[in-house]
């Protein structure tokens, strides 16, 4: 099995290994290495056959890698139709945008009499994004150049897309062969690279936020996904400095992480292993647009103050003591569906992302009696808790130095906030996923509001 998977390269040197891929039911391939995308036509046809092929790139990362692979088909004999989108204004994940590449698609097979072409998405995130959709709408299968370590999903079955001004995930599948070429991928800009460093950063919390939902009995840890993410993440985030450096090497374990991470959604079928409350609070960032500096904030970059955003509440939860929790005075206390109701539609100015909002916080929403009952369990498993969190967890400051040392922003003004704008985020990030954070344990314990204004308080280096 092993074979043929993961370990292509000879004459090019060392292939990087990517823990986890074998067990991958959708990817075929995965080479990691230096000046790997001369095999670009090779792997095509091993896979796909005499498939016709379709280039997806923008204008950047057609320079990047576009052109080469351009020519490494042509070396080869086949001449690849071209989908190349505008660069400037920064591409948006846009559902329309997929719909018109799947269009695309759809029509070079009806042109030619023949089969459906197969996609070959050249880029980063929303390449990727709108190509794993358009394919999948298409009914074709893909293949992955990626162009910077600059995000998770490149191994990842789902697709961010914009639908209607809400960020939602669409299920698709990840692309068949992914050909990473390090020399293309340490060349992208600096700031791309600290990028997926925040993203993959983020899956520190996240696996805080899985420890709670499995103590807590609403989600239990899986026994392969879970390790495969969290037994190497601090090896993965160990080289920050070589990571803002751009070297090769140090690039290689970034983008071996990513990957991973993406390899682990795909085994356990949803993107708990890589995504918690860091990514919620990134997730409305994200809808709302926000922008720096005339540019739309990446991603990565609200991930990384997301990340540190929730080690900061995980520190503070950390110094309290659950077990003198009076659950059923909590529960008494709590707000209503209707209060809840009435502030979601508060929050969030678009109406349909506040219905979606109100669905999405329906599935996980408890009061009254089981509220309490769940406070008591709280009450019970604190000890054991809190200490596999402790030693879990990097503490914030440490986070907030490995993210300095690879390039990535780690004051909310770096993304373009205030203060006030980010802690409304972090009270109402809880909201838009059903998925159950340390965000909804805060919130459920009553504990929310004394949490951002001691964890994140005004002092606090994310406000420097
Ligand atoms: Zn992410």
């Amino acid at each position: 099995m092993a074979s043929g998977r993961n370990m292509a390269g000879k004459a090019q040197g060392a292939l990087h290994t990517v823990p986890g891929i074998e067990r991958s039911a959708a990817i075929d391939r995965l080479v990691v290495g230096r000046g790997v995308l001369r095999q670009a036509a090779a792997l095509f046809r091993e896979t796909f056959g005499d498939a016709p092929v379709l280039l997806v790139a923008d204008g950047t990362t057609f320079e990047a890698a576009g052109e080469a692979v351009r020519s490494v088909f042509r070396d080869a004999g086949a001449e690849p139709h071209l989908h190349v989108m505008p660069a400037r204004p920064r591409l948006a994940p846009d559902r329309a945008r997929g719909d018109a590449i799947a269009a695309l698609i759809r029509q070079i097979a009806a042109d030619s009499g023949g089969g459906l072409p197969v996609p070959l998405a050249i880029g980063s995130g929303v390449v990727n994004d709108l190509t794993r959709y358009a394919a999948f709408e298409a009914g074709t299968p893909f293949m992955s150049v990626p162009t910077a370590a600059s995000m998770d999903g490149y191994t990842s079955a789902g697709a961010p897309l914009n639908d209607d001004g809400f960020k939602i995930t669409i299920q698709c599948a990840p692309p068949r062969v992914i050909l990473a070429d390090l020399d293309v991928i340490a060349a992208a800009p600096a700031a791309m690279t600290g990028w997926g460093y925040g993203d993959l950063a983020g899956k520190m919390p996240a696996g805080g936020d899985w420890l709670v939902a499995d103590a807590l009995g609403l989600e239990p840890l899986d026994e392969i996904a879970w390790p495969l993410v969290q037994d190497n993440l601090r090896q993965w985030l160990a080289d920050p400095e070589g990571v803002g450096r751009g070297e090769p090497a140090a690039v290689a374990g970034l983008f071996s992480g990513l990957a991973a991470t993406g390899v682990a959604m795909e085994l356990y079928g949803s993107s708990r292993p890589a995504s918690g409350a860091d990514h919620q609070i990134a997730h409305i960032w994200e809808m709302e647009n926000l922008t720096h500096g005339g540019e739309k904030v990446s991603h990565g970059a609200c991930v990384a103050i997301g990340c540190l955003t929730v080690l900061a509440l995980f520190d503070w939860l950390l110094s309290q003591d659950l077990t003198r929790l009076d659950p059923p005075t909590v529960a008494r206390n709590a707000p209503d569906w209707p209060t809840v109701e009435r502030a979601i539609a508060a929050g969030f100015e678009d109406a349909v992302v506040a219905e979606r909002t109100r669905q999405e916080l329906r599935e996980k929403w408890v009061e009254g009696a089981a509220l309490a009952e769940r406070l008591e369990r709280l009450k019970d498993v604190w000890p054991a808790l809190r200490a596999r969190l402790s030693s879990h967890l990097m503490r914030e400051g440490e986070m907030r130095r490995l993210l300095a040392a690879a390039g990535a922003p780690v004051r909310v003004r770096d993304i373009g906030l205030t203060l006030q704008q980010h802690r409304q985020t972090v009270l109402k990030a809880r909201w838009i996923r059903r998925r159950y954070t340390v965000l909804d344990l805060l919130d459920e314990a009553g504990l929310l509001y004394q949490a951002v204004a001691e964890g994140l308080h005004e002092t606090h280096p994310l406000y420097a």
